[in-house]
């Protein structure tokens, strides 16, 4: 049986302070989680996290990485430097990054290489966008995002990749996925896994769904087959919230 992960993906959102203060809530509500707990948080936060979640069961992911180790990229933050850090995790794909940020199935790709050769795992991001979804499209756009995602990516190192589907339509705007329509694309992100490695790999392959996910209707959404976990945007910086969420999860 696959465990879940749930993981917090705090965006542009606490200062380094604010950050530590956040974990200390959410530590004790989440010691005793039967699920991974982890929480991606904005690069300047990292080292607070770091040495906020030290001896606990949370690990700490960034939110995005660079593909190149290092070199003329002002702005830009390596996965070497990250894992240098201890960091575990990254998000790799979101959709913020796709829509605002130029991000595209093929840098996604390189993003997503780069972190696993330097020994991070990844959150992967798919999604479709109310548009697409109105035209039927969403388990071809899908399949084909994991697809070109995971390109060049072996079957052992697609043991430290985790991905999230979240309809784009669904990240906070407080409309959620129907439990139903979350199990129906995890389960053919499930099947493109097979296809492109096999079933044992698609059997132990952990798919969380995303998208205004909350204490309410966690439950619900964890309980479908296909659905392994949660990646949590707006709940995940209430510490109540989150961890009801991880509770429903364990
Ligand atoms: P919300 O939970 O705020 O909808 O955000 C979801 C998300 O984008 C997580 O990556």
């Amino acid at each position: 049986l696959r465990k879940a992960v749930i993981a917090g993906n705090w965006k542009m959102n606490k200062t380094p302070a604010e950050a530590t203060k956040l974990i200390e809530e959410i530590k004790p509500l989440v010691k005793d989680a039967d699920c991974d707990v982890i929480v991606c948080t904005p690069y300047v936060d990292l080292s607070a996290a770091l040495e906020a979640t030290k001896g606990s069961n949370i690990g700490v992911g960034a939110e995005n990485c660079h593909w190149e180790k290092s070199g003329a990229f002002t702005g830009e933050v390596s996965a070497d430097m990250l894992a240098s850090m201890g960091v575990q995790y990254v998000i790799i794909g979101h959709s913020e990054r796709r829509t605002y940020f130029g991000e595209t199935d093929v840098t996604v790709n390189k993003r997503l290489r780069a972190a696993l050769d330097s020994g991070l795992s990844v959150i992967l991001c798919v999604g479709e966008s109310l548009e697409q979804r109105e035209q039927g499209i969403t388990e071809e756009l899908v399949a084909m995002q994991t697809k070109i995602a995971l390109g060049g990516v072996s079957k052992d190192d697609l043991k430290k990749v985790i991905i999230a589907y979240e309809p784009i339509w669904a990240i906070g705007t407080g409309k959620t996925a129907t439990a139903q329509q979350a199990n129906e694309v995890c389960s053919v992100i499930r099947e493109t896994i097979k296809k492109l490695y096999d079933a044992a790999s698609a059997d132990a392959f952990t798919i969380q769904y995303g998208g205004s996910m909350n204490a309410k209707n966690a439950a619900e959404l964890l309980d479908q087959p296909d659905v392994d976990g949660g990646l949590i945007g707006g709940a995940s910086l209430k510490p109540a919230d989150f961890a009801e969420i991880v509770k429903a999860a364990s």
